[in-house]
């Protein structure tokens, strides 16, 4: 596999980054996933917008090469023969040589930026969707600003674990009572005709998916109301889903042990899924 380092295109073997970088000792970094489908990128404009904004919330400069991210992109998804698969991208906070928890100057320290494709045959046909997955609830115990997309994933790894330990497939982070968004995707529950999913804030990272199957519900009269739901809530809904660059539209078909209907993905999921797979892959870069 080629990966991107810093301005060079090398194979996976040959890339390095100092250990005294902050994204290895400190977390101190971002990172966005894009799909391709078909060999190309998916709401690629929102994952390079939350980029800039999750760089612009922790002070850090845009990488030089910022304005070339399609370019980059591109180029990884074709040399290394990507149909189905996604992009990751990393940006931290680089390093000036030493460890500090002191933010090195901006002026001096280039962000480190690397870039890997995952090739994934049949991402958008994955057994998953057909069957849906389900979840537990976990306490939230992250972080108050999980609207920026940080490389701080250890909560959400042990949340997954959780799950698994639980025989189960992921986890909804609850918090005051209330589900905040699964481990890595945001969490919807489906009652009579409205789609629930919480409203943005810091307690959630604002989904580029989320944005996007939200617009094409509205579009398509499907009734939304953006609010926290409680899990007892979420047992007792007709259907639920998640949604995410990775996964687009996930039916969940279990809430911690309770069948939600007759246990398959409901129809709202399915439509879903099936709308925002054909517009995302016509408006594909
Ligand atoms: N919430 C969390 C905590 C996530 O990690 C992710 C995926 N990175 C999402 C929501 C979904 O965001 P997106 O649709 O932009 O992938």
């Amino acid at each position: 596999r080629t990966v991107y380092v810093n301005g060079e295109y090398l194979p996976e073997t040959e890339a390095t980054v100092s250990i005294f970088d902050r994204g290895f000792l400190m977390a101190d970094g971002v990172y966005e996933v894009t799909s391709v489908l078909g060999g190309r990128l998916i709401d690629f404009d929102g994952h390079l917008a939350r980029l800039e904004r999750s760089l612009s919330e922790l002070d850090m400069l845009k990488p030089a090469v910022f304005d070339d991210l399609l370019d980059i992109h591109r180029e990884l998804v074709r040399v290394n023969g990507i149909t189905d698969g996604l992009v990751y991208l990393q940006v931290t906070r680089g390093s000036d040589g030493d460890r500090d928890f002191v933010f090195p100057d901006p002026e001096t320290t280039e962000p480190t930026l690397v870039l890997f494709t995952q090739s994934k045959p049949g991402l958008a046909d994955s057994p998953a969707a057909k069957t849906g997955i389900r979840v537990i609830g976990i306490d939230d115990l992250r972080w108050g600003r999980r609207d920026i997309k940080t490389v701080q994933l250890l909560y959400p790894s042990m949340g997954k674990m959780m799950a698994k330990a639980a025989g189960a497939d992921d986890a909804w982070m609850i918090e005051d009572g209330h589900v905040t968004e699964g481990t890595s995707n945001n969490a919807y529950i489906v009652k009579g005709n409205r789609i629930i999913t919480r409203h943005l804030s810091n307690d959630i990272l604002h989904g580029i998916t989320r944005a996007a199957v939200l617009r094409m519900a509205s579009e398509a009269q499907m009734q939304v109301e953006e609010r926290a739901f409680t899990m007892e809530e979420a047992k007792a809904a007709d259907e639920a889903f998640v949604t995410s660059a990775s996964a687009f539209v996930m039916p969940v078909v279990e809430i911690d042990g309770a069948t939600l209907g007759d246990g398959t993905p409901g129809p709202v999921a399915a439509r879903l899924r099936e709308i925002y797979l054909e517009e995302s892959r016509k408006a594909a870069v």
